[in-house]
């Protein structure tokens, strides 16, 4: 309501505004395929018991990397060779840009909405849109990597925290999103828990790799 007030007030002639659709229905296979044939952004919804309470005014969206806004070419080298190669990897690609992740064009969009409200001098704190990437990537190559992937897309994120393993729950409690995306269910739950509302991804390699038996260890740098 906030943000299509905004855009209302300053562009009355645009139709361009926010809006969201709720589907009651989480056939994961439907999902799934749509994700993988149409590429749209699509998640499943988990709302927690208390719900964090978040601003009236201002809408906060925040996604993970890997496998929501990237594709999952890096999680899947890490799977595989193990996360030497994933960091590697990152080192000698730091420059070129990841392909991108279903959440890529909803991230676009808000950009877009963001830019036609900074065109009205609606800057910072007055813009009613904030965009945040909450990643498990560490700094380095890897956060590098991700930062080079959105300025070589030519989106601005508000927001990029590299957590380098730390749980995401905390800060999105401080974060106050309205919603957080991300691909692997333990930081869904995780955010859940701590008052969140958090969507699964039901994209990528972390559908098919059991979580079971990998070290927190590994799990605590590798991107996720
Ligand atoms: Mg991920």
């Amino acid at each position: 309501k906030a943000v299509n007030a905004k855009l209302r007030a300053h562009y009355p002639e645009s139709q361009e505004l926010f809006k969201v659709i709720l589907i009651d229905d989480n056939r994961s296979d439907e999902l799934n395929n749509a994700i993988r044939e149409h590429k749209i952004a699509a998640a499943v919804m988990k709302t927690p018991g208390e719900m964090a309470e978040v601003s009236e005014s201002e809408l906060r969206i925040a996604f993970d990397g890997d496998a929501v806004l990237f594709s999952n070419e890096s999680e899947r080298v890490y799977a595989s060779e193990g996360l030497e190669a994933f960091y590697r990897n990152e080192r000698e690609k730091v420059n070129d840009p990841m392909k991108e992740g279903p959440f890529k064009g909803f991230l676009q969009v808000l950009v877009k909405l963001q830019r036609k409200l900074h065109d009205k001098k609606l800057l910072d704190k007055k813009c009613p849109i904030r965009t945040y990437l909450v990643t498990s990537r560490g700094g380095g190559s890897p956060g590098f990597r991700a930062l080079n992937t959105l300025r070589y897309w030519g989106l601005e994120i508000d927001e990029a925290l590299f957590l380098a393993g730390a749980p995401k729950g905390p800060m999105l409690e401080k974060i106050r999103p309205h919603i957080f995306f991300d691909d692997q269910m333990f930081h869904v739950e995780g955010a859940a828990e701590m008052g969140t509302v958090a969507c699964h991804v039901p994209y990528g390699i972390a559908q098919r790799v059991p979580k079971k038996g990998i070290k927190d260890k590994e799990i605590s740098s590798a991107p996720k």
